[in-house]
């Protein structure tokens, strides 16, 4: 096999904590997080040249091509953990919007990893490989494991969850023209820890049980809460809109994910999402129809 080529599926978080900091530096999260049909496709290419050169191109503007693409990072991390004499291109289709809290990069890293697995004959179990994943991205493991999971700690420690039903929902994803950092978002958080602790924070437990149950949306939306929805949201008041055209058109539920600023609905009734998914296309570029995994 000289080239393989992998579906790289974006995410949504049902539900985000941030429980505190901890003495590294990092954040310790509780999150729900599931993924959606909308992806990337990545090609991973034995190069057959002896060197481990690396190379990177995609369909978009804008996606770093050398070390700082975490692609290139996961193949470089694979190459030299079995000294493996060759080097890859790798060509990433991007469908998955940037800076938009969809682990778009995330995605395409846990490809790379599994398809550089496949590729050179490695051997390394789906353990192994998300072990190697947490060191590149902390949502890395979940793109790899898939599905639907809670994730917590850094967000690399995971528990397989029972998903919401793909067939039963529609999922409009709706992006702000410009995106958002990660780490600001998390930085802002952290400095007004005191304010925050006094939002109303989900019960991630509750929730999960109630996925578990197959509890319709209206009994789960209470415990559907991003806290980071609450400093993304000042920083892009688009997301607030965005939420209020989706309710007005029908959604079961409409919130941020991830550190945002992509707000995503979930509609059971097809012709409401159809009708959300029109409405926001006609102000915002990145919007888009699809459905959970
Ligand atoms: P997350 O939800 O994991 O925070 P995100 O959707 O907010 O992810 P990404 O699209 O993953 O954000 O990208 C954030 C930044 O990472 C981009 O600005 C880009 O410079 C860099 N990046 C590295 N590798 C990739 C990649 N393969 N695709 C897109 N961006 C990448």
């Amino acid at each position: 096999m000289n080239e393989i080529t992998i579906d790289a599926y974006a995410k949504v978080n049902l539900s985000l904590d941030v429980l505190g900091k901890l003495s590294n530096g990092y954040h310790e999260v509780r999150m729900v997080m599931q993924q959606l049909k909308l992806c990337d496709k990545v090609t991973v290419r034995k190069t057959g040249r002896g060197r481990r050169e690396i190379f990177i191109t995609t369909n978009v503007d804008g996606v770093p091509l050398d070390y700082r693409n975490l692609a290139h990072r996961a193949a470089q991390l694979m190459l030299g953990l079995d000294e493996i004499l060759d080097g890859v291109e790798i060509h990433i289709e991007k469908n998955i919007p940037m800076e938009a809290g969809l682990a778009g990069g995330s995605a395409d890293c846990a490809a790379t990893l599994v398809a550089m697995n496949a590729l050179f004959d490695m051997g390394l179990s789906t353990k192994a490989l998300c072990k190697l994943g947490a060191r590149l991205g902390s949502d890395v493991p979940f793109c790899i494991l898939g599905g639907t999971a809670v994730a917590e700690g850094t967000g690399t420690s995971l528990t397989p969850v029972k998903g919401l039903d793909p067939d039963k929902y529609h999922v409009v994803l709706c992006k702000p023209p410009e995106g958002i950092s990660t780490g600001a978002v998390y930085g802002k958080y952290s400095e007004r820890m005191a304010e925050m602790v006094a939002k109303p924070h989900p019960d991630i437990i509750s929730l999960v049980g109630g996925m578990s149950a197959g509890l319709p949306i209206k009994d789960l939306k209470k415990n559907m809460i991003n806290v980071l929805q609450y400093i993304t949201a000042e920083e892009r008041p688009q997301v607030r809109e965005i939420i209020y055209t989706m309710e007005g058109a029908g959604a079961d539920a409409a919130m941020m994910t991830g550190s945002g600023p992509t707000v995503f609905g979930i509609f059971e009734d097809k012709e409401k999402a159809e009708f959300a998914y029109r409405c926001l296309a006609e102000t915002y570029e990145e919007t888009y129809l699809t459905s959970f995994r």
